[in-house]
């Protein structure tokens, strides 16, 4: 008989008489898309809960990424991180710019040392992901943005709760985009969020997420359908209600990890002392190759999937300039993420660890 699969993460799965509340008046309503009172009272909750102003929500993180490039209408060369998803390159050449990569360091964000090197005459934007809900160097790069004047887009993607100086970290950069999808801390199913430092850049984000419509026979410009629906709302509201106990188990998950494995040979990001983070993922980094793989397939032989997040380093996909990022490209060949989700059990975390440090003896 097969064992129990033990995947790398698991949706959180949001409490059905909860949710069947908001469907019922939903149902009533016959309103389901179009910024309907669920949406509103969703975005209203989420600023309540982050304690910021400027937010919108969206379709999902990509669309976020894609809107916040032209919000700020960036035409150019983009100074970006090869150890993301996809999703943050690709949103770079899909809106016409260039991603100039800069290589990371221990934190697995984008190392603020080599920023300046990458910038040319060109560059007019910083885009950098907080990897993993832990933050990047947010002091350097706003820095940096400001002494040669460029705008600063963080994909915060994977960061629901995790905080900067005592703040959501949502809070910083000209734009932060957040996905809900399911998969992530905290999700709608699929969703997303735009958080503007300021007004006007919230402003044209309104437009641009809807068609442009700034009523409904006129336009303000170019726009896309970048709109979330009431049945996501919903579930994204269901989901927010039990963000204090989703972060809270996280945190344990990590520190029972960090027990069970403290003897074994891998480094885990470095986290700045500034973020206070939410634990989403729990990537290891081996000392080669051939032991992440070794690694994967004796938890693989036990039903267990660990993924190698993230890899490939996206320096080399085939429709970028290929430059060489020597430590993104050991450590996207060396790391994996460990499962960890709401529902995960002790007794499973057990199981994990003891055919990780099998694995390495
Ligand atoms: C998930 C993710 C995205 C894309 O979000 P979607 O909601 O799936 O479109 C973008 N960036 C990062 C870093 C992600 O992990």
């Amino acid at each position: 008989m097969s064992e129990e699969f033990i995947p790398v993460t698991k949706p959180f799965v949001p409490n059905r008489d909860v949710l069947n509340s908001y469907m019922d008046a939903i149902w009533e309503r016959e309103w389901f898309t179009n910024n309907g009172p669920v949406l509103q009272e969703y975005e209203e909750a989420l600023k309540s809960n982050l304690q910021l102003e400027n937010l919108y929500v969206v379709g999902n993180g990509t669309i976020a990424i894609q809107i916040a490039i032209k919000a700020l209408k960036l035409q150019g060369e983009i100074i970006t991180t090869p150890f993301s998803y996809v999703a943050t390159t690709s949103s770079i050449v899909w809106e016409g710019s260039t991603p100039v990569f800069v290589d990371i360091d221990d934190t697995l964000n984008i190392d603020p040392t080599k920023i300046e090197k990458a910038i040319t005459e060109n560059t007019v934007a910083i885009l950098a992901t907080h990897c993993f809900g832990n933050a990047c160097d947010i002091n350097a790069i706003e820095k940096i943005a400001e002494k040669h004047n460029l705008r600063v887009i963080y994909d915060a993607a994977h960061c629901f709760g995790t905080k900067y100086n005592g703040k959501s970290i949502f809070g910083f950069g000209d734009i932060s985009t957040v996905s809900l999808h399911a998969t992530k801390l905290v999700h709608s199913i699929e969703g997303g969020l735009i958080v503007s430092k300021d007004e006007s850049i919230h402003e044209r984000v309104r437009f641009l997420r809807n068609f442009g419509h700034n009523g409904p026979e006129s336009f303000s410009g170019v726009g896309i359908n970048g709109k979330n629906s009431e049945l996501h709302a919903a579930v994204g509201l269901t989901v927010l209600g039990e963000l204090d106990s989703i972060l809270a188990s996280r945190k344990e998950q990590t520190e029972y990890y960090n027990h069970l494995l403290q003897s074994a040979a891998f480094e885990r990001p470095r986290i700045l002392e500034e973020c206070e983070p939410n634990y989403s993922y729990y990537p290891v980094i081996f000392n080669s190759e051939e032991q992440t793989l070794k690694t994967l397939q004796a938890l693989a032989d036990h039903n267990i999937l660990a993924r190698r997040y993230f890899h490939p380093s996206l320096n080399t996909l085939d429709y970028v300039d290929h430059t060489e990022m020597p430590y993104a490209q050991r450590v996207s060949s060396s790391i994996l993420c460990l499962p960890i989700y709401h529902s995960l059990t002790k007794e499973n975390q057990e199981k994990v660890a003891k055919i990780v440090l099998d694995s390495l003896s």
